[in-house]
């Protein structure tokens, strides 16, 4: 479905649930990171991308503070009150909504109330950030409908404390900072204390290729709030406010004294930082044998350091490392599942993505999702 289609058929759907056309769109992509997993909590460095895969909201303004919002991706829907904004018990969907109006609100935003119909391309529980897409496009809706103006660092933290407060995701800055900042055509490298970022050119003929292993562990959600409790427990012992703060050369030396897991978590995110910049200086002149080592170490790591790699994902790196055309190969994403990054030779995507997909589905059963992606502009009106 290219953009016009796609357009027409949230348009009908819109009158079909709304009775007349939507007067106001917003628009929010997902992202990938190349570089930097379970960093951004870290307040360390990511190296992450915008793709041209979005969240769009068509709306159309009442007068009476009620939102009535559906979704083209969600069973349900949900009808609130901008005065009393209450969790949804049937649709938790737009709790997403919900928080993003609760947290604009109470920053003292005017809030205007709307019909929205929501469609995304962004597949949900990947690791390419629906859910902060989501956000996005609920903030930029809000101030697109209200005529008001914000800054897109502060629309980003407002969405994770959304997140974070009303939904209940303990997310880092990651998702919702590429999703308000992102830019056409080219990768962030983005500092998660500071909240800015500088661009990072991808060299022409690499082209990243998002590889969906479709395994979807039933996490608890523990192992996240785990990793993140280790990391604090590392910085902690280490005298520092964030692992962010200790160099490899600092770390070596005390690293025997650390308990052997929070160790382990410790060197990756340390050498995983490391990894962000080198990979950001290294992906505009697209040296080969550099990023294909920075990508594998990157894996080695997740898997053996931070343990966030599934048998799924293995056969995955096995199938994008033997492609025509692969550069380099990592996951994406928090781990445990989902989809994994490669950069290929741009010539060679389609004969890439074909020997992923045979590969794959043979090793594991479960059919992947193979396919590249552009660096889109960030969230703004459609
Ligand atoms: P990710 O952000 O990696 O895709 P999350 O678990 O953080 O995964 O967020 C996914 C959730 O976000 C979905 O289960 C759903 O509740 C919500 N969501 C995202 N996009 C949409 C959409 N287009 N319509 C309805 N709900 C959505
Ligand atoms: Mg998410």
């Amino acid at each position: 479905m290219n953009p016009e289609q796609r357009k027409e058929m949230v348009m009908d759907a819109f009158v079909a649930a709304f009775g007349g056309p939507p007067s106001v769109w917003s628009r929010a992509p997902g992202r990938v990171d190349l570089m930097g997993s379970h960093t951004d909590y870290n307040q360390g460095y990511v190296l992450t991308m915008t793709i041209d895969r979005d969240t769009w909201i068509a709306a159309r303004p009442r007068t009476d503070r009620q939102v009535v919002i559906r979704s083209l991706n969600a069973d349900g829907g949900g009808v609130f009150s901008l005065d009393a904004i209450a969790h949804d018990a049937h649709a938790s969907w737009t709790d997403y909504v919900r928080g993003v109006a609760t947290v604009l609100g109470d920053a003292g935003f005017a809030l205007t109330g709307f019909e929205g119909l929501v469609h995304s391309t962004v597949p949900f529980g990947s690791g390419l950030s629906s859910s902060a897409a989501l956000e996005m496009a609920t903030a930029t809706l809000f101030s697109l409908l209200g005529g008001w103006e914000i800054d897109p660092v502060e629309m980003a933290l407002l969405g994770q404390r959304a997140e974070n407060q009303f939904v209940g995701v303990n997310c880092g800055i990651l998702d919702q900072y590429s999703s308000a900042l992102g830019k056409e055509g080219t990768a962030l490298l983005l500092d998660c204390r500071h909240l800015s970022s500088r661009t990072a050119a991808i060299a022409p003929g690499l082209q990243p290729v998002i590889c969906d292993t479709h395994y979807k562990r039933a996490l608890t959600g523990s192992e996240y709030g785990e990793r993140r409790a280790q990391c604090e427990e590392g910085a902690r012992l280490l005298g520092v406010t964030a692992l962010r703060d200790v160099s490899l050369e600092q770390f070596a030396a005390r690293e025997a004294a650390l308990p052997p897991v929070v160790a382990r978590r410790c060197r990756f995110i340390i050498e995983e930082n490391q990894r962000v910049l080198d990979l950001a200086a290294a992906l505009p002149g697209g040296d080969p044998a550099r990023l294909s080592g920075l990508m594998a170490a990157s894996f080695a790591g997740a898997r053996d350091l931070y343990e966030i790699a599934v048998p799924e994902m293995e056969a995955m790196m096995e199938a994008m490392l033997t492609g025509p055309g692969v550069i380099g190969a990592r996951q994406a994403g928090a781990g445990f599942g989902g989809c994994m990054v490669a950069l290929v030779a741009a010539d060679q995507v389609d004969a890439f993505a074909g020997h992923v997909q045979n590969h794959y589905l043979a090793a594991t059963g479960l059919q992947p999702r193979v396919y590249p992606v552009q660096a889109a502009q960030g969230a703004g009106p459609l």
